[in-house]
């Protein structure tokens, strides 16, 4: 180890840029790390004040007691100056990053409701490189009657208590998250299209049963869901066409699953009810 180090000449080249980067391009991202920078910044200062020390008395040399005592006296200084002002600056880095970690945090989440949001599910699914993707768009049936009848809060719990619901009915299979307003979506690249449709099936029946766990203040919810699968197809594409498949749901008469691939069937229900 030793010689490998007395052979490599840039090593102690590389600790000193290491420690100068430590000490101007802090990275302070925890309390070890804190420690660190406090650390460096003291030793760095230490070194200056001593290099400083030591060149004064190439000229002023006034004996080895006097030097060790101005030594001594330096290193005090360094300490009782550097290591304070080293510890407040460091940990205003650190707050600053854990502010900006719950700043991300928050500017992903929907505040009413605790999912994903708009904003979060599509970096999701900007993360998904080709394979297969599912998306299903999730819209509670005839919200504004809801309001209308029990009260904007009263509306807010439901939309609580249905995207509680869903996340823990649909949340094993992808990003739940909400899109806005009564909509919300299941975002997949994880399960084969025949489980998550089965899954979705299941969670609009559940839903519509009533008691159901989502049931709030006897308000009865259903949903309307739009699903497609593509394979290696774009967002903007997949979502067009789970958006197309929600208006076949709702124009067949809502409180059901359509899959874009069978808006046929869709079409002749709908059909069908008009009769
Ligand atoms: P459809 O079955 O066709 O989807 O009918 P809908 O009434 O659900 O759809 P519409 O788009 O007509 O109404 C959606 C309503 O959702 C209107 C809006 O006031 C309400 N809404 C949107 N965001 C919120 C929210 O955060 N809280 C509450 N309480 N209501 C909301
Ligand atoms: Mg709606
Ligand atoms: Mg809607």
């Amino acid at each position: 180890m030793r010689a490998s180090s007395r052979r490599n000449p840039n090593g102690a080249r590389l600790m000193t840029l290491a420690l100068i980067k430590d000490v101007f391009r802090p990275k302070v991202v925890d309390r070890g790390s804190l420690r660190r920078y406090v650390l460096s910044v003291t030793a760095f200062a230490w070194v200056i004040s001593i290099f400083v020390e030591l060149t004064n008395k190439l000229w002023f040399f006034s004996g080895w007691p006097d030097l060790w005592r101005e030594l001594a006296i330096t290193t005090v200084e360094v300490n009782v100056i550097a290591v304070p002002i080293a510890w407040s600056i460091g940990r205003a880095h650190l707050e600053l990053r854990l502010a900006k970690i719950e700043a991300d945090r928050i500017g992903r989440v929907d505040p009413l409701t605790g999912l994903a949001n708009r904003r979060a599910f599509y970096e999701a699914a900007a993360g998904f490189a080709g394979g297969a993707v599912a998306l299903a768009i999730v819209d509670i049936d005839r919200f504004k009657r809801i309001n209308d009848a029990n009260g904007h809060a009263a509306g807010d719990n439901v939309l609580k208590a249905v995207a509680a619901f869903m996340q823990d009915q649909l949340g094993a299979l992808g990003l739940v998250a909400r899109l806005g307003g009564e909509e919300f979506a299941l975002l997949s690249a994880e399960r084969p299209a025949a489980e998550i449709r089965e899954r979705l099936q299941s969670f609009r029946r559940a839903l519509a049963e009533a008691p159901t766990p989502v049931c709030y203040a006897g308000i009865r919810v259903t949903v309307s869901i739009g699903f497609a699968c593509r394979n290696g197809a774009d967002l903007d594409s997949i979502y067009a066409a789970a958006d197309k498949a929600l208006y076949f749901a709702k124009a067949a008469g809502r409180d059901r699953v359509v899959d874009f691939d069978d808006i046929g069937e869709a079409v002749a229900a709908a059909r069908l009810r008009a009769g």
